[in-house]
């Protein structure tokens, strides 16, 4: 992908932090219940983290978008930033009508973090959320859990219906990863069988947020490695995993 210099430095901050192996960033995005009128609640998850690991805080605004609630951006502050794909609509050649979007390229939009504003206006407190216990929502959605010894090329498996996992190990990364698959499976239908380079990334991009999440931590690097083996580009994976990860972050929160 092609970025403006201050996109790209803004993407390298967040490469950076997920090659050093701190994903704490989606961890603690997740885990923020934002206001539901606060632009940033309608953001990606990819933006919300570029916002959150630049300006440390969530409720990130425009310089206008402030204004509207009365608030002025303090002297000296530094913006971040976050990036909006520029699309433009192509021709259907069959049909003859336009309809398909498609990304020619990024352009930047700058925002504040709350704290660098003052003004009248007032702006919420964020308290984090908790994740509930992760063998409930296997519950919840009718996924049985087997603990059991499987065969020897795997750790762990999940059906393609997501109606059962199987785990063959006490690391928890493999019950995040699975849980990860079979919820991916009830949200957006059955998964491919065999190992997709989609799915795997999702999963095992999921699985490192979890560890980080419950304090195991650690497992970030495993994750990027686990990723590059699937895919040549593991940012471009990475992002384009990001819609989905968020799905499944979702129910979690749910
Ligand atoms: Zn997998």
């Amino acid at each position: 992908m092609k970025l403006s210099d201050k996109a790209q430095e803004s993407m390298n901050k967040v490469i950076e932090k997920f090659q050093s192996g701190d994903l704490s960033p989606i961890s603690k995005v997740a885990r923020i219940r934002l206001d539901p009128s606060a632009p940033a609640h309608k953001w990606s998850l990819s933006n919300k983290i570029l916002a959150f690991i630049q300006a440390e805080e969530l409720d990130c605004r425009g310089f206008g978008q402030w204004k509207d609630i009365g608030r002025n951006i303090k002297k000296g502050c530094k913006a971040a930033y976050i990036v909006r794909p520029l699309t433009i609509k192509v021709t259907n050649e069959e049909t003859e009508e336009k309809e398909n979007r498609i990304c020619i390229g990024f352009s930047t939009i700058p925002v504040f973090a709350a704290s660098d504003t003052e003004g009248e206006g007032a702006v919420q407190n964020y308290q984090p959320v908790e994740f509930p216990p992760l063998l409930d929502v296997a519950q919840k959605f009718n996924i049985a859990v087997e603990f059991v010894p499987i065969v020897s090329d795997r750790l762990g498996d999940s059906k393609t219906d997501g109606s059962k996992i199987r785990i063959g190990t006490k690391d928890p990364s493999v019950f995040f990863h699975e849980l990860t698959h079979a919820i991916q499976a009830k949200v957006e239908g059955p998964l491919q069988g065999g190992q997709q380079t989609d799915q795997e990334t999702v999963a095992e991009f999921t699985a490192a947020v979890l560890m980080d999440f419950y304090g195991f931590r650690d497992h970030s690097g495993n994750a990027w490695e686990y990723i590059s083996h699937y895919a040549s580009d593991p940012l471009t994976a990475i992002t384009k995993a990001m819609g989905t990860v968020e799905k499944v972050l979702q129910v979690l929160l749910e």
